[in-house]
């Protein structure tokens, strides 16, 4: 995977995380925002119910003495200043109880003639006889159905919760009594119950259910609501106008926060339709939750919202989380993807080191594996594979000395690699054997060297080739040098043999002399020298043509060498048809027995020389000096000796031996 992909998984991976991170947040967010929604209803039903109970305990008071029920009948049945004056009677006998409950909760009781009119006001005791049908349904209902009727209703100046009780007088319907409450009631009741949460309250009427009850004096008390136009608020005037049961004035940041939703998606719609909703706003770096929830009037139709707006440290804490969670997953992502990238970057250097030590190994003309510490195989090169006849994937991971060692391969010192790997040393060994893939043995030599990592053997490297062509080309080295060291031993022995007598030459006399002087001198003993030439063999020649002279020569060599039995006698041709005799531990008579006894054999070989003027056959003169070497005497003067001696035989007629001078 390269570069650019990697990024967009990368990309992918952390956009992925936040949309979960988001939707999590968005769960927890729904979810504390319902709670909020059904803990606020349930507090405002609460305080609608409590006000409506305390309500009813003060009717009873009012329906269950018989005095009031009568002093309401009375009013009712009589006129003008009668009437009046028993109005106020019923103001003085029930103004204690009003002053009373009044500070608590109950901000309207108000007593209505069966026919809707007003009867008395006690927040307005002066205000009586107005007909309150077209504008208080409630009344109406209670008057015409007498049962008991409950719910939000907007007045002509005061809007609250209702609670309108039909009276009874001995079977007569004596009119009704509406003790109620204010929104101001309300909201300080639920504030009571919220100030933990520090909600604040707002209440907003819906301009169709109030609007048509409004003088057009009572209409500037009002103005739209920022949220919507067809909802109303009173204004700062109506505050002030209405020293009681007036709704409070948004504070200022409830009315930052109208601002801030009133343009949200489907808000206006939602509110049309007077439908119960609640939403989350952001506002000073502060979350808050806004809950509209729906008033019905006693009609059961929509009538006003009542919003509650709450701090919500809690979503705070979410946003927070999950802005923490996405920040850590992101990070945790970059760092396992730099740490995979760090790591796929080394494996690309790691791939192409490894393929230029294949390239490199497989170039180096000889056969290398590597192995790990349990002499497991974990490279081989080419050259490797192609002597040993094994594919690469055969051979990796399995043990050298199971595929291709031979057993007994020096099986005293055990197996080199396990050697290298114990000693921590680099083995050598020149002649060793492996086995092919068929199991054919062939000599190689090879050098398995340790590898250490931390001054630690972590495997071997061993570096081989094949040795059959060296051992063949070294066999046949071996066997020239014999043929040739035989071949020299023969030319040696050419060079000190005569080639026509095939006995000794002058440069093997010359040599066996002076080994047998030396020899001589050292054990002082005698040594004799016999110099022989054969007479007149000028003439033989002429005689007999050169051809036979040779085989004559051959003869005479031949009678000679007969003639010297001991095995340290040693016969030469000393040159032409001179030939010498070499005598160790011999005196003169000795050496004169045994020049007699070569006469002899020349004698009885009987060669014919016609030509000789001394004898009919081929004749010898012989010179014999014997002496004991000492420091006086030279090789030289032995042979001048014995060559002087047989010059003297010559002299004196030839065929015979000379050993004096
Ligand atoms: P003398 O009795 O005084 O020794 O006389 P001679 O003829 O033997 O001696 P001379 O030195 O005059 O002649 C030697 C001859 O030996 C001459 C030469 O042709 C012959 N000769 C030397 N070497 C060879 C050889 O290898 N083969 C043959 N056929 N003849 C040889
Ligand atoms: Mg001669
Ligand atoms: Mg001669």
């Amino acid at each position: 995977m390269k570069g650019p992909r990697g990024y967009v998984i990368l990309l992918m991976s952390i956009f992925i995380a936040g949309i979960v991170i988001q939707q999590r947040y968005t769960q927890l967010k729904s979810d504390h925002l319902k709670i909020r929604e059904s803990s606020q209803k349930v507090a405002y039903t609460s305080v609608t119910n409590t006000l409506r109970l305390v309500s009813r305990a003060l009717a009873d008071e009012v329906l269950q003495q018989e005095d009031i029920l009568k002093l309401i009948n009375d009013i009712v049945l009589n006129e003008g200043e009668q009437r009046n004056e028993l109005r106020g009677q019923l103001y003085r006998k029930l103004y204690q109880m009003y002053a009373r409950v009044s500070q608590h909760s109950i901000r309207q009781f108000h007593f209505h003639f069966p026919d809707g009119h007003s009867m008395l006001r006690f927040h307005a005791p002066h205000k009586a006889d107005d007909d309150l049908i077209p504008y208080r349904p409630s009344i109406a209902i209670a008057n015409r159905e007498h049962i008991i009727v409950h719910g939000y209703e907007t007045g002509r100046m005061v809007h609250g919760f209702r609670h309108v009780y039909p009276l009874n007088y001995h079977g007569s319907d004596i009119g009704t009594v509406e003790i109620s409450n204010s929104f101001q009631q309300i909201s300080s009741e639920l504030s009571k119950i919220t100030k933990a949460t520090s909600t604040e309250l707002l209440f907003i009427m819906y301009k169709p259910d109030l609007w048509y009850k409004l003088e057009p004096s009572q209409q500037l008390l009002y103005t739209p609501s920022i949220l919507h136009p067809d909802y109303l608020c009173e204004n700062a005037q109506a505050t002030e106008f209405l020293d009681f049961g007036g709704t409070m004035q948004p504070s200022e940041y409830l009315h930052d926060i109208q601002i801030n939703i009133r343009n949200r998606p489907q808000l206006k719609e939602k509110m049309t339709a007077g439908q119960e909703f609640a939403l989350i706003t952001r506002y000073s770096n502060q979350f808050y939750s806004v809950i509209f929830h729906s008033i019905k009037n006693t009609e059961n139709k929509h009538a006003a919202y009542f919003i509650a707006c709450t701090p919500e440290p809690d979503i705070q804490s979410l946003w927070v989380n999950a802005l923490i969670q996405f920040a850590f997953i992101s990070f945790l992502f970059i760092l396992i993807f730099h740490y995979w990238r760090r790591s796929a970057c080394f494996k690309t250097q790691q791939k192409s080191t490894e393929d230029f030590l294949q390239i490199l190994s497989n170039n180096m003309g000889q056969g290398m594996y590597a192995t790990d510490k349990q002499g497991r195989i974990t490279f081989i090169n080419a050259e490797a594979d192609q002597v040993l006849g094994w594919q690469r994937d055969d051979v990796l991971g399995h043990d050298a000395h199971d595929l291709f060692h031979v057993d007994d391969n020096n099986h005293d010192q055990g197996c080199f690699i396990l050697n290298s790997i114990i000693e921590g040393v680099t083995c050598r060994q020149e002649q060793a054997y492996f086995k092919n893939k068929r199991g054919e043995q062939f000599p190689v030599e090879l050098t398995c060297t340790p590898i250490y990592t931390n001054e630690k053997v972590v495997g071997t490297i061993t570096l081989f080739h094949d040795i059959t062509q060296k051992l063949q080309d070294q066999m046949e080295l071996l066997e020239a040098k014999t043929q040739l060291e035989e071949a020299n031993r023969h030319l040696n022995k050419l060079a000190r043999i005569d080639a026509l007598t095939a006995i000794a030459n002058r440069r093997e006399f010359d040599e066996t002399l002076s080994k047998l002087w030396k020899s001589s001198y050292r054990k002082k003993n005698h040594l004799a020298l016999l110099i022989i030439d054969i007479d007149y063999f000028k003439r033989y020649n002429d005689f007999y043509g050169h051809q036979q002279g040779d085989l004559c020569l051959k003869q005479v060599a031949k009678n000679i060498s007969k003639a010297c039995m001991r095995p340290d006698d040693f016969v030469a041709r000393y040159g032409g048809e001179e030939f010498v005799v070499l005598l160790p531990q011999t005196h003169d008579d000795e050496a004169i027995q045994v020049a007699e006894k070569i006469q002899e054999r020349m004698k009885q070989a009987g060669m014919a020389h016609p030509d000789s003027p001394i004898c009919s056959s081929v004749t010898l003169s012989i010179g014999i000096c014997s002496v004991v070497p000492h420091d006086l005497t030279s090789e030289q003067h032995f042979i001048d000796c014995a060559d002087r001696r047989l010059y003297v035989a010559k002299k004196r007629g030839r065929n015979q031996i000379c050993h004096q001078d």
